[in-house]
């Protein structure tokens, strides 16, 4: 579909001498991420009339598919494992299975090999994920039960900007856990089981075990597990992106790809813009519109660690040692506890370790559709320092051989990005860093800045939507959806509550 783009003739005048105006569209998207859909469908559902520009050919930020490595063989290209998205409030209440979704929940939603062999699973139930563990069972079902509880009033919560809660006495227990750093947290546990699984998912977070609110992360993931699951996308992740444009244009919201923004000078005449990009871009297209102190913050923004991403096309399932590994979703590989922290401290100090925790996924053993018959894919990613252009495959590969011999034997092609390639593939992921900033305490409520609204910026009309806003990375469009309800409000005087 190709849309007339008319240049851009009120954003820079005050709205009370434009509001007459008639506009191309009522408001611009930029980005078709989780978040720039998000956004885009939370404004169309209003009868607005919205333009999603995407500077890729295909729409989908951290959601694409691709043949990366043979024909037939799918890979995900960045997001593989989508507990976010079947968890999100805002994704839950959009009817995207009439437009192709489908999501597969894995045997196990996780597994954890050690190097004597024997491997912690995280189950979707919590009894089952509590048995695994031995001795540590009890300490994880003390840990998980009172969240599981309240789970209804958790996800919202942390799901979005920060708020005065609404339940102080459950999101205080919460936060009581959340706030610890990993290393304290971990401590509840006594066997290598129990801390390696804990520090698996903390190292989801991309920061050094010691900063404050490390726990969150693997809180909100393993209560992900246990609500509703950690489930891959049938087809790929594209389908998510695909089912997002199709469920937005029945709407009737209106896609350009292969346009990208680089001034507001090129945007056709709109009340508001929402931009699905990082504060650097954000400043690169609209920094003269800006407050100094805006821009200041803007500027002051820390982005966090990159990411080295393998995929492979197998000529067989990868021969894990531990059985729970061969029917796991996501199997994450580091062994111990101290191991994982060291890469984790390694990469944020900017150096490269040995060992480094790596995240792996496996989806074909659960969706044939992404495989010619028989055969298989993985995809693998681990931690590096931002911006690093080394080439450390052969490491990534170590790591998987040592809890899976004959690994490199199933190797039939690979596909590899360094945290640079990562930037060059999505602008939005600075030296690599895929969550769209550091999820630090000082970043993690009131990124990019800390203002009334986080996603309003100081030029009027304006506003940031992506993962560098509350409530972080992910693909769970929460960052779009809250966007769009704050635009709503100050520009359409529209009150809009989607998520009770
Ligand atoms: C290797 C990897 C693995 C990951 N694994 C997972 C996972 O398993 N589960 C999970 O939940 N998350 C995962 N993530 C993180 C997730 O993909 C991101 O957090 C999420 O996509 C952020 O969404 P967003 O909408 O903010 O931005 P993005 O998804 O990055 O989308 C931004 C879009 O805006 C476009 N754009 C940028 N600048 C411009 C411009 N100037 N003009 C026009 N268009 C522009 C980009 O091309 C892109 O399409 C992974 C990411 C990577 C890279």
């Amino acid at each position: 579909m190709k849309i007339k783009i008319v240049p851009l003739t009120c954003i820079d005048k005050p709205f009370q001498k434009t509001i007459l105006v008639k506009k191309d569209f009522d408001a611009v998207i930029v980005g078709s991420g989780p978040n720039g859909f998000a956004a885009a469908i939370t404004l169309q559902q209003q009868g607005l009339s919205t333009l999603l520009l995407e500077a890729k050919a295909t729409v989908g930020g951290g959601m694409r598919s691709a043949e990366l490595t043979l024909p037939g063989f799918v890979h995900d290209v960045c997001s593989a494992i989508q507990p976010m998205t079947i968890n999100s409030p805002f994704f839950s209440q959009l009817p995207l299975e009439q437009f192709g979704l489908k999501f597969i929940e894995p045997t196990y939603a996780a597994a954890h090999p050690f190097d004597n062999g024997k491997a912690a699973v995280l189950h979707q139930s919590i009894q089952q994920t509590t048995e695994n563990l031995g001795i540590d069972g009890s300490a994880y079902e003390k840990l998980m039960q009172p969240l599981y509880k309240n789970r209804n009033i958790i996800f919202p919560f942390v799901l979005g900007p920060f708020k005065f809660p609404a339940h102080p006495l459950v999101m205080a227990g919460f936060g009581l856990k959340a706030l610890q750093p990993a290393t304290s947290l971990s401590k509840i546990f006594k066997t290598a089981e129990g801390k390696g699984l804990f520090a698996g998912m903390a190292a989801h977070s991309m920061l050094p075990f010691s900063k404050i609110a490390t726990s969150a992360v693997a809180l909100v993931l393993m209560l992900s597990a246990h609500n509703k699951g950690w489930p891959l996308i049938q087809g790929g992740s594209q389908k998510l992106a695909d089912a997002l444009a199709a469920y937005y244009v029945s709407l009737g919201g209106k896609i350009e790809t292969n346009f990208n923004v680089t001034s507001l000078q090129q945007l056709p005449s709109t009340r508001a813009v929402l931009f699905d990009v990082s504060p650097k871009q954000l400043l690169q297209i609209a920094g003269n519109k800006f407050s100094a102190l805006y821009t200041k913050q803007l500027s002051n923004y820390k982005y966090g660690m990159g990411v080295y991403k393998v995929d492979y096309a197998l000529s067989e399932p990868i021969p894990f040692t531990a059985a729970e590994c061969r029917q796991s979703g996501t199997v994450h590989i580091g062994n111990t506890i101290e191991e994982i922290a060291l890469s984790e401290k390694l990469a944020w100090n900017g150096k490269h370790a040995d060992k480094p925790f790596v995240l792996l996924a496996q989806q074909s053993l659960f969706d044939a559709s992404r495989v010619p018959e028989g055969k298989h894919t993985a995809w693998a990613y681990c931690h590096v320092p931002n911006g690093s252009t080394k080439n450390i495959t052969d490491i990534v590969e170590r790591q998987i051989e040592r809890f899976a011999p004959g690994f490199k034997d199933c190797i039939l092609a690979k596909h590899e990005m360094n945290a640079a390639d990562i930037q060059q593939y999505n602008a939005n992921y600075i030296g690599g860093d895929i969550n769209g900033g550091a999820p630090l305490i000082s970043q993690l409520f009131t990124r990019p800045a800390l203002r009334l609204s986080p996603y309003k910026t100081s030029a009027k009309g304006l506003y940031i939507c992506s993962a560098s806003t509350p409530p972080g990375g992910g693909i769970h469009g929460m960052c779009g959806y809250h966007a769009a309800k704050k635009a709503l409000k100050d520009v359409f005087g529209m009150n809009v509550n989607k998520i009770r």
